[in-house]
């Protein structure tokens, strides 16, 4: 799918997330604004009411005392002059006739004739609500002979105090909001990079498929470098099972080509048979070849299983000791035909919580190869030991020896040394081993010298339960 180059640009994550940033950066602000305006002009209009609500006091102690007259002579002399003026000053009758104003503005827009007590006088103090002289903030009294009188102030002088302040702000307001959008901009740019590079990887990945590519690692500690190096890792594990499968895969379809030969050649054998008994014979040889074909793919499932921690283990808990015991004692003929001498050594039962099953079919393991790469009159030790945490097994034998080359591979699946080409086996025997050993959450390792001899060890997590 090609998008145009704008529409491109508002798909990006980081586009979205500074304009977002930036949209509430300026809702923010403007919240701030509404809430400092309202602030100031709320403030504005009280002390204003007030410097009105004083004058009107004057203005009707004058009246009440002196009279109409002395009223507007003192508004006529001196409201030019006052500091705080000039006020707009009113006396209507009761009637509703204007007595007297004075008007610092345009007073002609003044609907004269309007009674002030429509206009919402009340006695006592009142803010008078804006009337048709909109531009006014007016207070108005009931004065002792019912005539209204009416004070008030330009509301101008209100523009010019919030003006300046409302421009200012919008002066200041167009370049922080620029800032704040191409700083956000930036600031989204660089911390969605490592995003930008898992893709870029992932692409080149799927294009080229070549499997060792790796995101660019930061030492940061931020979530998005914690995801670059946690792909990496899934990476790395992928790369790994992957070459494991198919080494796995290569290595099954080598050692299945001849077993599978073999079985060829017994079945035509079979067919060219005249008698029942020889064809019987080499029908029964199909069988034996059929069966070790499927002993290597059971054994070779087993063994994935328990690597994917999917082995179903019905662990309880075993004397380990017991296991080595019967497992020697089927081991004792064999070795015995080859004047193999068994030692044992367990003074210890060994508690630990396994599977008997898949535990005895793993020192069998350990036994048949001891039997098996043991020359004649040779010696093999089974012993049993540990300490309060663990179970020891020991398998040890005065053989042939595996070369310290060899060692690392002997638990690969499949893997057979190069001496060993000339005895059964499958190359399965230690892989079971590893994967039932590491199932029980136990550990595996080898001590060998080429002609001296090898030493297997199998620890086991100690049973915690009271024996
Ligand atoms: P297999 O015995 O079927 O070849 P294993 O997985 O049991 O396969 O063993 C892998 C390799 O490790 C063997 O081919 C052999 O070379 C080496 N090995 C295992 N046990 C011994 C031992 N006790 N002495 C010498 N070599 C051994």
């Amino acid at each position: 799918m090609s998008l145009n180059p704008i529409r491109k640009l508002w798909h990006s994550f980081a586009v979205r997330l500074s304009c977002l940033y930036a949209a509430a950066f300026t809702l923010s602000t403007l919240l701030l604004f509404a809430l400092l305006y309202l602030l100031v002009t709320s403030f504005y209009e009280r002390s204003e009411l007030a410097i009105i609500e004083a004058r009107l006091k004057e203005c009707a102690a004058i009246y009440q005392n002196q009279g109409l007259a002395a009223l507007r002579d003192a508004v006529r002399h001196t409201e030019f002059s006052r500091t705080d003026g000039p006020f707009f000053v009113r006396v209507t009758g009761r009637l509703g006739s204007v007595l007297f104003v004075a008007d610092p503005g345009d007073w002609t827009r003044f609907n004269a004739s309007q009674p002030a007590a429509e206009a919402g006088a009340v006695p006592g103090w009142s803010r008078v609500p804006k009337d048709d002289r909109s531009d006014y903030t007016l207070a108005s009294m009931q004065l002792r002979d019912g005539s209204i009188l009416q004070v008030g102030r330009s509301t101008n002088g209100a523009a010019a105090f919030i003006g300046p302040f409302l421009w200012s702000f919008l002066l200041a307001m167009v370049p922080t909001l620029l800032l704040a959008v191409a700083g956000g901009a930036i600031f989204a740019y660089r911390a969605t990079a490592p995003v930008r590079e898992v893709v870029r990887t992932a692409q080149k990945i799927v294009n080229t498929g070549n499997l060792a590519e790796r995101v660019p690692e930061s030492q940061a500690q931020s979530e998005l470098a914690e995801l670059a190096r946690q792909f990496n890792r899934v990476l790395e594990r992928n790369q790994g099972l992957i070459r494991g499968m198919r080494e796995a895969l290569d290595n099954v379809a080598h050692d299945l080509r001849t077993p599978l030969t073999r079985l060829r050649g017994s079945a035509e054998f079979a067919l060219r048979q005249d008698t029942a008994d020889g064809a019987r014979e080499a029908l029964a040889d199909c069988v034996e070849e059929s069966d070790r074909v499927l002993t290597m793919l059971n054994t070779l499932m087993d063994v994935t299983e328990a690597e994917h921690g999917m082995m179903r283990l019905q662990a309880a808990r075993t004397s380990v000791r017991g296991l080595l015991e019967e497992v020697t004692e089927v081991y004792r003929l064999l070795a015995e035909e080859k004047s193999i001498e068994i030692r044992t050594d367990w003074p210890d039962a060994g508690y630990a919580d396994v599977d008997p099953n898949r535990m005895r079919q793993a020192f069998a393991n350990l036994l048949d190869n001891a039997v098996k790469y043991t020359p004649e009159k040779g010696w093999i030790r089974v012993g049993l030991n540990g300490d309060q945490s663990c179970v020891r097994v020991v398998v040890a034998d005065n053989g042939i020896g595996i070369p310290v080359p060899e060692q690392a591979r002997i638990w690969t699946r499949l893997y057979r040394g190069d001496k060993s080409r000339g005895q059964r086996g499958l190359g399965l025997g230690l892989s079971v081993v590893k994967a039932v050993v590491e199932a029980h959450g136990g550990t595996v390792s080898v001590r060998s010298e080429e002609r001296q001899g090898s030493e297997f060890s199998v620890e086991l997590p100690r049973s915690k339960e009271p024996g």
